[in-house]
């Protein structure tokens, strides 16, 4: 795997001045870096939570530049958070590398770049140009023109081509702004279709509102929503994530709700932090501090009203892979487990280390190829120990990632979303 570990002197510009109070909180202790998946498989204080610190630090005070070598280690970093778990004194790592990478920008070549920035800000706030591109991809698998592509493509296209799920036929396009709740109403909620999830997913959503509905919510689909702005911000864009989370902000806050339910980790962590992201805006920064705090995960929401018990089995043994940023973003480790087991015949058998990235990541496994396939491997033999039939995943990014590790590495297990097993659970065929 190549890698550097110098800061390349060379003249750029200096990170602006970061307003994140956490830089100074670190301590360096160390207590974060065997928790970090990218010092494990390289041994390297600068690959580490506490070296990217030291990093930030240093070019926020002006003694680094912000160059090649700088981004190379911002941009190794998977933003998997880890290290908060383990750090005692409560850094928010993520804060300080979001900040950072919004000076350097998004990672990879400058063709790249182009294109990510493109999807950041021409692509993911559109709703209908997302559903267009996935009318293409559709297009492109079903035609045959994936086929050959197999066979010309550099292989590194190949393997990206062969993580890509089949596009369903129908995509997560609710017809009307609310649903009833089925029997007697307990709560009433919005909930987020997200980009990807309704359009690679469309299915999860669609399970998802079935049993927030069997569980007696009324639930509001705003037909203004979009996608949250998870991948801009994590990728150093900010411009159309703030704009992004204003919108949502408007479409949410146009209704009484009493939570905001996400059944993507990603976006719901970042959707907890719009606060966060919108706190210079005096327009925003109120409403974005309310609205964080309405938004729960699926999981989350549904342990807080106690789920009605499910009456139909699913006879299966599986494991569970916390998503990142459901168990170090959000803290929810314990309320995907319990819902589990309250489904007959699931048989839950836990992994060795369950939250330990498998390497998707967002746009990472893209970026950087070589250790998200490192990281997906070892997270593969975790799993094969088990001798679990499936995997649950509540995020579209993990899942995608572990079924490309079932082809590629074995076990040939199936991957699931919690809300799939829930709503058969509830009697979906
Ligand atoms: S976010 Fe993950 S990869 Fe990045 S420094 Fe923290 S533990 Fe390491
Ligand atoms: S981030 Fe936290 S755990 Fe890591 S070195 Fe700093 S204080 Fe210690």
């Amino acid at each position: 795997m190549e890698h550097k570990d110098n800061i390349i002197e060379e003249a750029g510009p200096r990170l602006p001045s970061l307003d994140v109070p956490e830089l100074y909180q670190c301590v360096h202790c160390g207590l974060c870096l065997n928790a970090c998946p990218t010092y494990r498989a390289l041994r390297i204080e600068s690959e580490s939570p506490r070296g990217r610190i030291h990093l930030v630090r240093a070019a926020a005070e002006g003694r680094v530049e912000l160059n090649e070598g700088f981004a190379d280690h911002l941009n190794l970093c998977l933003m998997c958070r880890a290290c908060e778990s383990a750090c005692p004194s409560g850094v928010k790592y993520g804060r300080i590398a979001e900040a950072a990478r919004a000076a350097i920008g998004p990672p990879g070549s400058k063709l790249a770049r182009t294109v990510a920035n493109l999807a950041f800000t021409q692509l993911l706030p559109f709703p209908s140009r997302l559903r267009l591109a996935a009318r293409l991809l559709r297009f492109y698998q079903r035609s045959g023109a994936a086929r050959i592509a197999g066979k010309i493509l550099p292989k590194r296209l190949r393997e990206m081509s062969a993580m890509l799920p089949a596009v369903p036929n129908r995509f997560f396009v609710p017809e009307v702004e609310v649903f009833p709740a089925i029997g007697a109403r307990r709560a009433r909620v919005g909930m987020l279709g997200g980009c990807v999830m309704s359009v690679l997913f469309s299915e999860i959503d669609a399970a998802t509102l079935r049993v927030l509905r069997k569980n007696g919510c009324e639930v509001v689909l705003p037909k203004r929503q979009v996608c949250c702005g998870a991948l801009n911000v994590h990728n150093g864009e900010t411009a159309a994530a703030k704009e992004m989370a204003r919108r949502n902000i408007d479409a949410f806050l146009a209704f009484d709700l009493d939570a905001i339910v996400v059944n993507a980790a990603g976006c719901g962590a970042a959707m907890k932090e719009y606060g966060h992201l919108l706190r210079d805006d005096p327009a925003y920064a109120e409403k974005a501090r309310r609205f964080a705090r309405l938004v729960r995960d699926a999981s989350e929401f549904l342990f807080e009203i106690e789920i009605l018990p499910p009456s139909n089995a699913v006879d299966m043994t599986v494991t569970y892979q916390d998503p990142c940023h459901l168990a170090h973003g959000q803290k929810v480790r314990s309320q995907p487990r319990a819902l589990l087991q309250k489904i007959p015949g699931i048989r839950l058998v836990e992994m060795n280390t369950p939250d330990r990235c498998c390497g998707s990541a967002g746009i990472y496994n893209i970026t950087h190829a070589a250790m998200s396939q490192a990281l997906l491997e070892e997270k593969m033999v975790s799993v094969a120990a088990t001798g679990a039939a499936a995997v649950v995943a509540p995020n579209p990014g993990c899942m995608l990632q572990l079924r490309y590790g079932a082809k590629r590495f074995g076990p040939p297990i199936e991957v699931y979303h919690l809300m799939d097993l829930l709503d058969r659970a509830y009697g979906a065929a």
